[in-house]
């Protein structure tokens, strides 16, 4: 199946790691123009190493919580890319690991501002460059957390599901001109995961036997956790004309680990 990437632009935001930088990787491979983001200069120098892609390769520092960040990574995107914006990953951002009991009131601010922030400023900053596509489409990086909370991760999922909300509401407000979709992940191994493994009690426990023991505990029926070249697949898939027909949607991309109908 031809995605329809040749020739489009993208963003990734939070393209320098894990599941961002894997999206990045496919849309390049895909033939696709990407830009991508993040805060910290020296891991989205290490991506775009990594990444090779010449001209058809933006990345550039912003902080997708950081209006005027988001106001100049838009305005370079629309030079860089000839003004128009086909597919918009909102990727950006990481989990937050407390109870009710362990959340402070600034703490819940964080998280819903990271949440919900990091959908709404480069929604608004790049609608203008997606109105100009023939076939533009936002995909929402989410979690599963959003239909199946965890008491350990209290204010996260609380915000991954007003996301879901929010995703909803716009794939309606901006039909039929964009399609608005979400992936809801499970567990994907990547930076955030990579850094929960490095700040391990048991420093004796491997790698492999540490996601091993995780994948079981979780009680994930594939019995590991995903990599993130798997959620990019399916970004890639929601965020292409292939797509055509899809909005408003979300795709689990889990390992099976949900358990509602
Ligand atoms: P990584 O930590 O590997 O990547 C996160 C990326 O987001 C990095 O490029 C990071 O760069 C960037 N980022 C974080 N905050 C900001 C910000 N404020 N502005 C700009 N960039 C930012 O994690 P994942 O690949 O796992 O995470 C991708 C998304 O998937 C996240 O939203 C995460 O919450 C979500 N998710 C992941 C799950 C998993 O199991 N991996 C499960 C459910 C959801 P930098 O730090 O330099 O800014």
């Amino acid at each position: 199946m031809n995605l329809g990437y040749e020739g489009r632009v993208a963003v990734v935001t939070g393209g320098s790691s894990g599941i961002g930088l894997a999206a990045a990787r496919l849309l390049l491979t895909e033939g696709a123009r990407v830009a991508i983001c993040g805060r910290d200069a020296a891991r989205l120098d290490a991506a775009r190493a990594a990444l090779g892609g010449g001209d058809r390769l933006l990345a550039m520092r912003c902080d997708v919580l950081e209006k005027a960040e988001v106001a100049a990574f838009a305005e370079s995107v629309a030079g860089w890319g000839g003004g128009v914006l086909d597919l918009l990953v909102n990727n950006a951002g990481q989990g937050r690991v407390s109870t009710f009991a362990t959340t402070s009131d600034e703490d819940w601010r964080q998280e819903l501002e990271l949440k919900f922030f990091s959908q709404v400023l480069p929604i608004r900053a790049f609608r203008p460059l997606l109105d100009k596509s023939d076939a533009p489409a936002i995909v929402g990086v989410n979690s599963l957390l959003a239909v199946q909370p965890e008491r350990h991760m209290v204010c996260t999922s609380a915000a991954r599901a007003g996301v879901q909300s929010l995703l909803k509401s716009l794939a309606g407000e901006f039909a039929p001109r964009i399609r608005v979709n979400s992936v809801l992940l499970g567990l994907v191994e990547s930076g955030q995961w990579q850094r929960r493994f490095e700040a391990r009690a048991d420093k004796a426990e491997t790698r492999e036997a540490w996601f091993a023991r995780l994948a079981r505990e979780k009680g994930i029926p594939l019995e590991r956790l995903g990599q993130p070249e798997e959620p990019a697949r399916a970004i890639l898939f929601l965020g292409s004309p292939a797509a055509s027909y899809i909005t408003g949607a979300s795709l689990e991309v889990s390992g099976g680990v949900s358990r509602h109908i």
